[in-house]
């Protein structure tokens, strides 16, 4: 279950939500889910000492990545130092990415590729918008998103992938997929990657689902059987209802 926070909560506000949410987990939810946030950059640091003071079992990670290593690349942020930083993830060609700053399958390529350089893991996201779904072409669509995310990839750097499928339509608008269209899609990118690469890369990546998770219409949603996880954007900003979303019961 990954909280990608987008551009909210300053570094002072960062430390009380984490706070807050490593207090609103019992040890027996991080025995199955694996939980992660996704801060603004300038709050990593925080979150890194609190995370690593206070021992929690709560990973965190970059809400974006530059392709490059290192240079006069003015703005951006190196995987290098994300790494450096105790992250373990990042996500990739978020929609807000490809909407607001022209990202391209080639350019999301190139992060996905720095980021595994990095020993970061991808959350690689992907999706269609609302006239690509009326057109009923949302599967074709977003497949090739998926073959241009992981295009040059080997099986083994496949497998280390996390993909998240997050139809834009539901992005922050409070329409959520239904769980049989989570559904459909997330057997769709399985059945792609035992094409591009193995049934055995397609059954160890995790799938996840994202777009208005909230407590209240996740479990129907985890029920379904290609689905591992949540990729949630505004509700994991309230460390009571992320942590309802984690336990999904
Ligand atoms: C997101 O930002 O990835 C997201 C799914 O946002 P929300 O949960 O607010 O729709």
């Amino acid at each position: 279950m990954a909280g990608n926070w987008k551009m909210n909560q300053n570094h002072l506000e960062a430390i009380g939500l984490v706070q807050k949410l490593a207090f609103s987990l019992d040890q027996d939810v991080f025995e199955k889910v694996e939980v992660a946030v996704l801060p603004p950059y300038t709050d990593l640091r925080s979150v890194q000492t609190l995370v690593d003071g206070d021992k929690l079992s709560i990973a965190y990670g970059g809400q974006d990545v530059s392709a490059h290593d290192s240079g006069a690349y003015t703005g951006e942020i190196s995987g290098a130092f994300l790494r450096k930083l105790g992250c373990s993830y990042v996500a990739v060609g978020h929609s807000e990415r490809r909407q607001y700053h022209a990202e391209s399958d080639e350019l999301v390529n190139a992060k996905v590729k720095a980021a595994l350089r990095h020993e970061l893991t991808p959350i690689l996201c992907i999706g269609e918008g609302l006239d690509v779904r009326k057109a009923g072409e949302h599967v074709s669509h977003t497949l090739a998103q998926l073959d241009g995310g992981l295009k040059g990839l080997s099986a083994e750097q496949a497998a280390a992938v996390v993909v998240a499928y997050e139809p834009v339509w539901a992005i922050g608008t409070g329409e959520v997929a239904t769980p049989e269209d989570a559904q459909e899609m997330a057997s769709a990118i399985r059945a792609r990657l035992a094409e591009l690469y193995s049934s055995d890369v397609a059954g160890t990546v995790r799938v996840l689902y994202g777009g208005s998770v909230k407590a209240a219409n996740v479990g129907p949603i985890m029920d379904q059987p290609d689905v591992d996880g949540a990729l949630v954007g505004g509700a994991s900003l309230d460390a009571d209802e992320f942590a309802a979303i984690c336990r999904f019961d």
